[in-house]
C-alpha cells in the first residue's frame, strides 16, 4: 500500500522479516502477552536477519547494516509486536555500546554471546530522580580494594528480569574522594548481588520494566566500561541511535492501526451496510494512513541522512517527536473505528494503544525532541 520507494535489497530484506514475523512470531504474541512472557529462544533467529547484530560492525562480529536496512527491520518489529521492539531495541543499544568502548576481555564475555543470542543485557540509566536530566544520576560506585562498591538505584530498566548482565550508568569515586563522573559499569549478575523487581506497567506486557537496587554491590574494577567518566558520552551515543530506532518502531505500529482498521471497517456492518462506507469512518482510515506514510518518510528520511554521513541528530529528534506522537493518534483511531470491540482484550488494537503510549516516553521524551529541536532551529537552549 505504501508508495515510498526502496531499492530492492531493502524490499528483499523487508519481505523475508514481515513473512518470518508473520508467520513465526504473530501467532504467539497474545499468548505471552496474557501470561507477560517473551519467547528468548526465537531472537537468535531474529538476529539472522540482522537485528541487534545490524548496528555492530563486522570488525567487531556483527553485521554492520546500513542505517536504512536498520529502519526497515525496525518498523516490521514495530508491526509485529511492541515488546519484541522494545526488545530488540535495548539488546541493540547494550551491543553498540560494547563494540564502541569494551575492550578484548569484555568483548569475549559479554559481546559475543549478546550477537550469539546466548546472553542478553540491560541498559540502567533512569533514575528516581533522574529521568529526562540523565546527567542528575546518583547512583554511586566507590572504589574499594580491587573493585567498586555501588549503592543507589534504577528505575524502568527494561528487561533486567530476564537478562543476565546489564550496563549501569554511575558516579565512579576514586577511595581519595575524586569523583570521576558518570561512568558505565558491567554488572554481571553471576559476579554481582543487586536487588530486581518488575513494576507492573500498561504497556509492552511481555516486558519489564524493573526497579534495581544496589546496596554495597561489588563490582571488580576490570567491569568499567570505556574511560572514567566517560559514562554519558557513552549512553547518550546509545540513546541517539535509539531514538531512531523508536520512531521507526512507530510508523511500523501506526501500519498495524491502519492494516487492523480496514480490515475491521470493512467486514462490521451497521445500518445495513459496511462501516467502511461511512464518510466519518473514512475519514479515519485516511488520517491513520496519512501519519502512517508521513512518518515513514520522516524516518527514511533520518536513516538516510545518518547513511549519507550527517549527523542526523535534528533528522532524529524530529522523526523521534513525530512518529511516536503520531502512532498515539493513529492507536486512538484505529480503537475508534473497532467501537466496543478495540477496548478488549481480544482485539490487537487494544495491545497497539497500549503500546502506542510508551512511544513518546523512552529514548527522550516528546517535550525533549521538542527543546533539541527548538535549540537547533533558534540557537537558545530552553532546558536550563
Ligand atoms: C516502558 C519504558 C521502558 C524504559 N526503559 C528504560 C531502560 O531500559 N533504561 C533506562 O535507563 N531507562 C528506561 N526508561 C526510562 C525513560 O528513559 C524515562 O522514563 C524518560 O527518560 C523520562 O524520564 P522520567 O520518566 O523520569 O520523566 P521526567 O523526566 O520526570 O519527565 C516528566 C514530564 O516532564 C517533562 N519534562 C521534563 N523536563 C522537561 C523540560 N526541561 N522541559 C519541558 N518538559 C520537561 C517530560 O517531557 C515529561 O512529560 C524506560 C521508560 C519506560 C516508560
Amino acid at each position: 500500500m505504501s508508495t515510498v520507494h526502496l531499492d530492492e535489497d531493502e524490499q528483499s530484506v523487508r519481505d523475508a522479516v514481515r513473512s518470518f514475523l508473520d508467520n513465526k512470531v504473530a501467532p504467539v504474541v497474545a499468548e505471552h502477552e496474557r501470561a507477560k512472557t517473551f519467547p528468548w529462544e526465537l531472537l537468535a533467529q531474529l538476529y539472522e536477519f540482522g537485528y541487534v547484530r545490524g548496528g555492530v560492525p563486522e570488525s567487531e562480529g556483527g553485521d554492520g547494516l546500513t542505517m536504512m536496512m536498520q529502519a526497515i527491520l525496525m518498523e516490521e518489529a514495530g508491526r509485529c509486536w511492541g515488546s519484541l521492539r522494545t526488545t530488540v531495541n535495548v539488546q541493540g543499544m547494550v551491543a553498540r555500546t560494547l563494540a564502541a568502548a569494551g575492550n578484548d576481555e569484555q568483548r569475549a564475555r559479554f559481546l559475543e554471546p549478546l550477537l550469539a543470542g546466548r546472553r542478553f543485557g540491560w541498559f540502567g540509566m533512569t533514575e528516581p530522580g533522574a529521568g529526562s536530566d540523565a546527567g542528575a544520576l546518583r547512583t554511586t560506585a566507590r572504589r574499594k580494594g580491587d573493585g567498586y562498591v555501588v549503592n543507589g538505584s534504577k528505575l524502568y530498566i527494561t528487561n533486567a528480569l530476564g537478562c543476565d548482565f546489564g550496563i549501569l550508568f554511575v558516579r565512579a569515586i576514586d577511595e581519595d574522594g575524586t569523583d570521576h563522573g558518570v561512568t558505565a559499569l558491567l554488572v554481571d549478575s553471576a559476579q554481582s548481588d543487586f536487588g530486581v523487581h518488575d513494576i507492573p506497567h500498561m504497556p509492552l506486557r511481555s516486558t519489564t520494566s524493573c526497579e534495581l537496587t544496589f546496596d554495597n554491590t561489588y563490582v571488580p574494577a576490570e567491569n568499567v566500561l570505556g574511560e572514567l567518566g566517560g559514562g554519558l558520552r557513552l549512553g547518550m551515543k546509545a540513546i541517539n541511535a535509539g531514538r531512531l530506532n523508536m520512531a521507526m518502531g512507530a510508523v511500523g505500529l501506526s501500519q498495524a492501526c491502519l492494516e487492523a482498521a480496514i480490515a475491521f471497517c470493512q467486514q462490521r456492518e451497521q445500518f445495513g451496510k459496511p462501516i467502511a462506507a461511512f464518510q466519518l469512518v473514512q475519514q479515519m482510515v485516511v488520517e491513520i494512513a496519512t501519519l502512517t506514510e508521513t512518518s515513514r518518510l520522516l524516518g527514511y528520511h533520518a536513516a538516510r541522512t545518518l547513511d549519507a554521513g550527517g549527523p542526523g541528530r535534528y533528522e532524529c529528534s524530529m522523526a523521534k517527536l513525530y512518529c511516536g506522537e503520531s502512532a498515539g493518534r493513529a492507536a486512538t483511531l484505529a480503537l475508534q473505528i473497532h467501537g466496543g470491540a478495540g477496548l478488549m482484550e481480544e482485539s490487537p488494537v487494544e495491545r497497539y494503544f497500549r503500546d502506542a503510549r510508551e512511544a513518546t516516553i523512552p529514548e527522550g521524551t516528546s517535550q525533549m525532541q521538542i527543546l533539541h529541536l527548538g535549540k537547533d532551529l533558534l540557537g537558545h537552549s530552553a532546558i536550563r
